[in-house]
């Protein structure tokens, strides 16, 4: 027995447990012990008092992230277990190589290990914790992490301040845990990135457009492509390796836009056929000439961060496709996004056909997008699917 605390779950609760399911929440609790406190790691049995499995107890809708389903020690051994399975399939996926070095290793539930994100860069690796229980354990899984045999990992970069739960009052300091700043470019797919987990957004990277970003490299060639909501450049620099005659980025973020500049001079140094524009969206979207791109990607911030704001989330996607669609040269391809959890795969494709629709336009649906093999979705956990992507071709 590990001694932990327990908390019971009310009669018919336990099902979606036993069917691995990774969450418990409030409506669920019949009764926890009195002393349970946030970020504890709990026992969970059901109304018979029978085991469940451990996890992570947080105050919120979701009570508490399962990590085992037996009567489990989470300690420095635990996350080492974990971890070595991650790299396995990472290591099995064959992506890091000579030609890529940045790559998601911890997906939250996806890897066994609800709350917990690490992206690495190289030598660095990037933590995030998004809940009370897995900031608790940052120092052992920075130990496990710099422990991890073959992954050459030597410093731990710990980045929660924006992920933890504000309410928990954790007062979590982004530092390093483990080793200290030993550059910042990585390379992805042979492209060199400047990544600023110091000040970026996320981890400083969006690991997770990889594949894609790939597959806009071979249909660029001769393309006019604009890269809206562009961040680092990353769609950017993929066309212009793939033989763009220009490429536009566009952000509203005006670091962001300095960061592209870098990142395209790191890898062709001089080239014209680049520019960028520190810009909102719509308003780029206005004052753009009809027919000035044959090639668009839509890769907006998540519009709907919880259930609550899907139905203006759909809206906004709606109108941004449909700006884009309708201003876009015939023959031309639009790679189109959502990071948005709370949204369906379904919910998106249905906004951008009412986006196609009001522009009366002829569209094809080419490829269905979604996250690449780093950030794998728990099938009994298929809110773990997030990114949703479309390439269409437009008349
Ligand atoms: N495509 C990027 C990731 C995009 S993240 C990549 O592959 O790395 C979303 C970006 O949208 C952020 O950089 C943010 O600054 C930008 N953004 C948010 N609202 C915007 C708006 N209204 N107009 C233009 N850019 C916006």
């Amino acid at each position: 027995m590990t001694g932990y605390k327990t908390i019971r779950l009310r009669r018919g609760k336990e099902e979606s447990l036993l069917r691995f399911h990774p969450w418990v929440f409030s409506g669920a609790i019949d009764h926890a012990d009195t002393d349970i406190e946030e970020g504890d790691t709990v026992r969970v049995v059901d109304s018979e008092g029978r085991l469940l499995g451990v996890g992570h107890y947080q105050i919120g809708s979701i009570a508490v992230r399962m990590l085992d389903n037996a009567d489990t020690e989470i300690d420095e051994a635990f996350f080492a277990r974990r971890l070595s399975e991650a790299w396995r399939l990472r290591t099995a996926l064959g992506i890091k190589s000579s030609h890529t070095d940045a790559f998601r290793l911890v997906h939250g539930e996806g890897d066994f290990l609800p709350g917990l994100v690490v992206d690495i860069y190289g030598p660095t690796a990037v933590v995030q914790a998004h809940s009370p229980a897995m900031h608790f354990a940052r120092n052992i899984i920075a130990s496990a992490l710099v422990n991890l045999p073959g992954a050459g990992i030597e410093n731990v970069y710990y980045k929660s301040e924006t992920t933890l739960p504000y309410k928990a009052s954790l007062d979590p300091q982004n530092d390093y845990i483990v080793g200290s700043f030993a550059g910042d470019i990585a390379t992805e797919n042979g492209l060199k990135f400047h990544v600023d987990w110091l000040k970026g957004q996320k981890t400083g990277f969006f690991v997770d457009q990889r594949d894609n970003r790939a597959l806009l490299e071979r249909y660029s060639h001769g393309r006019r492509v604009l890269n809206m909501f562009c961040y680092t450049g990353g769609f950017s620099v993929y066309a212009m390796r793939g033989g763009a005659e220009k490429v536009t980025s566009v952000d509203s973020s005006a670091k962001a836009i300095a960061l592209t500049r870098a990142n395209v001079e790191l890898n062709f140094p001089g080239d014209t056929r680049h520019d960028a524009a520190a810009e909102d969206a719509f308003r780029f979207l206005a004052d753009m000439e009809t027919g000035a791109y044959d090639l668009v990607v839509l890769d907006p911030p998540a519009f709907a961060k919880h259930r609550s704001a899907i139905r203006n989330a759909l809206r906004g996607y709606q109108r941004l496709n449909a700006r884009a669609i309708e201003k876009m040269a015939p023959g031309s391809f639009l790679f189109t996004f959502s990071c948005s959890q709370a949204i369906t795969k379904e919910q998106f494709r249905l906004a951008v056909f009412s986006a196609a629709a009001q522009t009366g336009r002829k569209v094809r649906i080419l490829h269905q997008l979604t996250q690449p093999a780093d950030h794998p979705v728990n099938i009994y956990h298929p809110e773990g699917e997030y990114l949703k992507g479309l390439i269409l071709y437009i008349e």
